[in-house]
Order: C-alpha cells, then structure tokens, then sequence
C-alpha cells in the first residue's frame, strides 16, 4: 500500500486515486526566461521518479506540467535583448526539453502555455468576479483572500500572519490598489510597451497564480490527484491556487500535495537565481555525464535538502559505477551460460523486488530503495563470480536491475551499441594475445583505454567496465 507525505494534513496518508488505475498530476513548471538550474531540475526529477515508480506500481499516469510564458522576468529578458516575450519563450522552452532529454526525464503527457490559454484565463476570473471572491482595481483584477475560508491552510498560517507577512510590500506599487494586504493579483494592467491581451479590465496579461487554476483543472478535472512543486511554492503561489480553484468550482481542488525540498551549496544556503549561487543543467551536462547528474538528484529522499558539491557527485558517480558494473560484469557471463534454472536466486529476487516496494511504498523512500538495489548489485557480483551461470536466473538478476534503477532514471541498457563496439574490440585483443601479437593488443589495450573502458582479466575470461 502506498503511502504519500501530504503537505495539507502533514501526515503520510494512503494512497487512493479518484479513477482506479490511473493517476492524474500537476506540477508547476518552469519561466521560461533563462536555462533551468539544479534546483528546477531536482523538482523536476523528484517528480518524475514519481511518476515512474507509480507507472511501476501499474498506474496510467496523466501528467501535466505548465510553461509560465509571461510575467515580469520574461518582459524584462525581452527588453534587455530586444526580441519579444514569445521570442525569449521559445527559446527556453526549446533549451528545457534539450536538458531534460539529457538527464532522462520523460515528457508530461501535456506542457501547456500560459499564453495558449488566455481566454480560458480570462473567463475563470470573470467567475470568481461574479462570485465576489474578486474585484477589479485601476485596471488590475484582486483575489479577496480572506473571503476563502480555508485560506493559509496548506501553509499553516492564520490571517494574523497572513497580513504581518504582506506588510512587508507595503511600498509595492500594487499595495494601494487592493482593498486588503493579504488579496494577490489575478490580472494585471499592461504598462505602456508590454505585451498586453483585451480582457473586460482593460489591456493586461494573467497573473502567476491563476494560469496553474485554470490549466491544471482544464486538463485534469475540477479535482485531481497529486500536485506537486518546490516547498517554495507552498505559500504564496499553491495556496492562491486552492483559494481559486475552490472558490470557482465548489469542489475540494488537490486530493495529495506533495512539496520537494530544497538544493543546497555550501553552509546549507538554498540554490536560486536570485542569490546568484545557481549552476544551470544546461552547462553542467557538458562537464558531468548527465547519467550522473541524473543519479545525484533522484538518489535523495525528495522531501530533503539536497547538497550539491562536487564530493557528493562524484559519490554518486561511484555508486552509479557500481550498478553498471555488476550489470555489465554479468552480462558478460551470459555468453557461455548454461540451460540450468536456480530457483534460490529467483527467490532472491523476488524477496530484493518485495523489499524495494516496501520502501517506496514509504512516501517514494529511495534511500531504502537503494539499499535494495545494493543488494541486487552484491547479488549480480556473487553470481557473476561463481564457477557456472545459467542463463534464466542471471536474465532475472538484469532485469531486476534494469527495473528498479530505471525508476530513478538510470539507463543501465544505454550502453547497448557501445557494448558491442567494445566487446569485439576486447575479443580482437584476447585473440591478439593468444596469437602473441602483442604490438595489435597493446594498440587495443591503448584504445580501449582511451574509451574509459577498465580490463580485468580473470579465469573466465576478460572483463570490463566503462570508467565514468
Ligand atoms: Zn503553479
């Protein structure tokens, strides 16, 4: 039974989706105004060893996560490089799916744009208007928070706080057109110059909150599964969310929040654009295989800081070189194996796979999942090790492997072309040696090396590994 960590009741609840079978998600996406950092991508890889491992459990998965394509950042990234909003929008998004597809995140099943949906947008404040959870001011559109009853909820604050936290932008140029502190905005009226759509307010362009309102109920129902985001989304912009997804439709909005944690650097300081100390994927990937990268954001629990360092990726680098190697190690012995079954390693196995389930059943606990998969690691190099390998139990050790760390969005099969390359090349230096050609084998030896590949030559023959 699966259990997941909600952020609304603070408690590890089971699990139970509206439609049996199927899972519907939302996460909140990216702005798309410049390349995503280790911080976006820890989020986005949180979730996508979500949903793999609930694809695991047997769930149709519908995932939706947004493009923020207008605000404030991409006018100004648009000023500063004299292109248009829509421009800088395609750009990133274009540069988004490179570094995804790098570190193996699978695409959501819809990314829609904020900018596709304005009259969609547009119609959702007009109802929460005609309701009187929102007025208009000057030309921009207010959210009347305290007229939501269950407003500060999600994050624990009551309406004391609330309006002690909003007094801080009290010489915000938006503070004197709302009727109360804490009310946030829906629309906003166009400066002169800025990309702007006709609405019954006047010329001006979405808010933040409300586009995640209305894309997510569009593609996912009135009331939906999961959502998910960076524990810095808590409050304000998810608990706008529910404010007017609740007051429009009537309807409880998220049945499970889920809220990852966050990347740190060095002195526990949180990873973020604004503080400056942020490494984007897209320039990371080009020195760090992105295999790596990838095993270094999923291999943490998602509901703790992670530190990024260069120990820390290297950790991960070794311990991803330990799953290859075992895999690869046994492969290897598949040539030769013989027809016999083994009923114990099967057993094995199964007990590994039961084990690993338990743990993610613990609120997607991959700290325990891991040790599993060590487990599995120890029990492919045993069996590799010993005198005779019979095919059918070795073939349910790899795909085991190739199960349980395909949830974190490892590739153990990647090397499949490569493997081959390499294993002709390493069976032209054996017969090399046999034929006491060691000028041909020590050129292989040289070559090989330069692929990262390790030899080990042992009783059954040579093995070898790649060295990331
Ligand atoms: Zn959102």
């Amino acid at each position: 039974m699966l259990k997941i960590f909600n952020t609304m009741t603070r408690e590890k609840e089971e699990f139970k989706p509206i439609i049996p079978n199927e899972v519907h998600m939302y996460v909140c996406g990216p702005t798309v105004y410049n390349y995503i950092h280790i911080g976006n991508a820890r989020s986005i890889v949180a979730f996508d060893t979500v949903r793999r491992y609930l694809e695991f459990l047997g769930y149709k998965v519908k995932f939706v996560s947004n493009f923020t394509d207008v605000d404030d950042k991409m006018i100004k990234e648009a000023n500063r490089e004299g292109i248009t909003v829509p421009e800088v929008a395609d750009r990133f998004i274009k540069a988004f799916y490179e570094d995804i597809d790098a570190i193996n995140v699978q695409r959501a099943t819809i990314n829609p744009r904020a900018t596709d949906n304005i009259p969609e947008i547009i119609d959702f404040i007009k109802d929460l208007v005609a309701k009187d959870y929102a007025y208009e001011s000057q030309g921009d559109v207010f959210y009347r928070a305290r007229k939501f009853k269950h407003y500060g909820e999600l994050s624990d604050q009551n309406i004391d706080q609330l309006v002690e936290g909003a007094s801080e932008h009290v010489g915000d140029a938006e503070f004197a057109k709302k009727q109360d502190p804490i009310d946030f905005a829906l629309w906003k009226k166009a400066k002169p110059g800025e990309i702007k759509w006709d609405s019954p307010w006047g010329e001006g362009r979405p808010g933040w909150h409300i586009e995640c309102s209305v894309m997510s109920t569009k593609y996912l129902g009135d009331t939906f599964d999961i959502h998910g985001g960076g524990q810095d989304l808590e409050f304000p912009h998810h608990e706008n969310e529910i404010a007017q997804s609740e007051a429009k439709t009537g309807q409880k909005f998220v049945n499970y929040w889920m809220h990852n944690g966050f990347v740190t650097v060095e002195n526990n300081e949180k990873m973020s654009k604004s503080l400056g100390n942020f490494v984007t994927v897209h320039d990371l990937v080009k020195k760090t295989d992105p295999q790596v990268l990838r095993f270094f954001l999923s291999s943490t629990h998602y509901r703790r800081p992670l530190e990024y360092s260069q120990s820390n990726l290297q950790k991960a680098a070794d311990n991803l070189n330990k799953i290859k190697t075992a895999y690869n190690n046994l492969k290897f012995r598949l040539d030769g194996a013989t027809d016999d079954d083994d009923a114990d390693i099967k057993a094995q196995v199964i007990k590994i796979e039961t084990d690993f389930k338990t743990a993610m059943n613990d609120d997607f606990n991959v700290q325990n999942g891991l040790t599993e998969i060590f487990n599995l690691v120890s029990l492919a190099n045993n069996y590799a090790a010993s005198e005779t390998v019979a095919e059918i139990p070795a073939n349910v050790i790899l795909k085991a492997m190739v199960d349980l760390t395909s949830i974190l969005g490892v590739k153990l099969d990647d090397q499949k072309d490569l493997s081959d390359e390499i294993q002709k090349m390493v069976d032209e230096r054996d017969q090399a040696r046999a034929d006491k050609d060691f000028a041909t084998s020590d050129k292989l030896r040289d070559q090989l090396k330069d692929m990262g590949v390790i030899l080990e030559d042992t009783p059954q023959g040579t093995r070898w590994h790649i060295n990331d």
